[in-house]
């Protein structure tokens, strides 16, 4: 069959992919560990399990209103209300009504959907990379062109505001911010999200999009939402959702909060035509995570919290890794150019080497370790680990790394 150059033009997810390949071998028998998860490995809550339970029971199981249940649309809005409230106690941060929010399946589909609804073909978004895998390809979907900005090592992967300033042009719509981010787990402060406010001040067709779904997982740090910046009320679009914090990636709920209600309005047209609404189930079960006790998120939080410690004090010992401690999310982010620029190297298998994709493909064969390599992410120098996994399997994962890479 012809396919569309639409379609044609979109790459596959190679943090999925990776993750398949792994389940793959697992099937065969082969003992193999798995950091290229992007998903807590943590059971949902037991409340959360039994609203969807009961949901079921209490025949959720009809169409629902397009832009989400009303109890959920207000659940979720006052979260964001009462955590945005709690994190920037010096500010008054942008508050949120029901109508405000938009629900949708994950929080990829809130991004999918805010991207064609601000991008026409030919408008620029700015991307800081290493970025998460999904942007550039929504961007180029909505016929829009990604402007990737490379940030560096140094700075933690956040984004400068002289950097901001030089990708911006009169073609430019929108910025994608991840923070916590995925792949580097950084976490921009209010200063720098303030310094970067500063200069889309002087852009004010510039749309921001903050991608917000790993907000609860940060570790010695605040996480500071957008929403602190009240100037951006009329161009702010904030992303979340059940997947990370909860526990809850099978659920399938994520959504928008945005002050302008002509682009929830629009949003809801577009979803309208696609997906109805999200699972009446799920958005049941969502709505019971936001309202009910919010201890086993923390709970959560403090595992990934003494795993982090567990895999920095490992990588620290790994020829070749070079990394400054993750803030937020479940990722380490290992920069392994003196391991690929050993390329010109007369022995054979160091040799082949030669890239971040070269590694982790050894990684996988050698040592039985499932990563995703950086270029993934738009950053060939990195190769990602993901730590929601047990602490044994940490444990072992980074001795099968250590040995393999010390073969080299
Ligand atoms: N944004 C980022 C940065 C992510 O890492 C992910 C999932 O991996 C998503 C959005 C999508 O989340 P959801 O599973 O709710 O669609």
């Amino acid at each position: 069959m012809q396919l569309s150059t639409r379609v044609l033009n979109i790459s596959a997810s190679q943090s999925l992919a990776m993750a398949a390949k792994a389940k793959q071998m697992q099937a065969e028998g082969i003992d193999v560990i798995s950091m290229s998860l992007g998903e807590p490995d943590m059971d949902t809550p037991e409340y959360v399990r039994r609203a969807a339970q009961e949901a079921i029971d209490n025949h959720w199981s009809h169409y629902g209103p397009v832009p989400g249940i009303p109890a959920l649309r207000a659940a979720i809005a006052d979260y964001h209300n009462r955590v945005n409230h709690l994190l920037t106690s010096n500010l008054t941060p942008l508050t949120f009504t029901q109508d405000e929010v938009l629900v949708s399946i994950g929080a990829k589909m809130a991004i999918f959907n805010a991207i064609q609804a601000v991008i026409n073909p030919g408008d620029e978004v700015v991307i800081p990379t290493p970025s998460w895998v999904s942007y550039g390809e929504m961007v180029k979907l909505a016929e829009g062109v990604p402007v990737h900005v490379a940030t560096s090592f140094d700075r933690q992967y956040c984004l400068t505001p002289t950097q901001l300033r030089a990708a911006l042009t009169p073609k430019s719509r929108m910025i994608i911010l991840c923070s916590p981010n995925n792949p580097t787990g950084s976490v921009y402060s209010l200063e720098q999200m303030q310094a970067l406010v500063d200069v889309l001040r002087d852009y004010p067709q510039v749309v921001v999009l903050a991608d917000e779904i790993y907000s609860p997982l940060v570790y010695g740090c605040r996480h500071v939402s957008f929403a602190a910046f009240p100037e951006l009320q009329d161009r702010l679009i904030i992303i979340n959702g059940v997947s990370k914090a909860f526990a809850m990636t099978g659920y399938r709920i994520g959504w928008m909060l945005c002050k302008d209600r002509n682009l929830i309005a629009a949003c809801t047209r577009l979803q309208g035509q696609q997906l109805t609404c999200a699972t009446m189930v799920a958005q049941k079960a969502a709505e019971a995570a936001l309202t009910g006790p919010q201890d086993s998120v923390e709970q959560m939080r403090q595992v990934f919290a003494e795993r982090r410690e567990l895999i920095c004090r490992l990588a620290k010992d790994i020829p070749g890794f070079r990394f400054s401690e993750p803030q937020g999310a479940f990722y380490l982010f290992p920069d392994v150019t003196q391991i690929t620029n050993n390329h010109g190297s007369a022995d054979r298998q160091k040799s082949q080497i030669s890239s971040a994709d070269a590694l982790a493909e050894y990684l996988l064969t050698e040592a039985k370790v499932a990563v995703v390599s950086g270029s993934a992410f738009g950053c060939p120098e990195c190769i990602r680990l993901s730590y929601a996994i047990s602490t044994d399997e940490i444990n072992e994962a980074m001795k099968r790394i250590k040995y393999a890479i010390e073969k080299l």
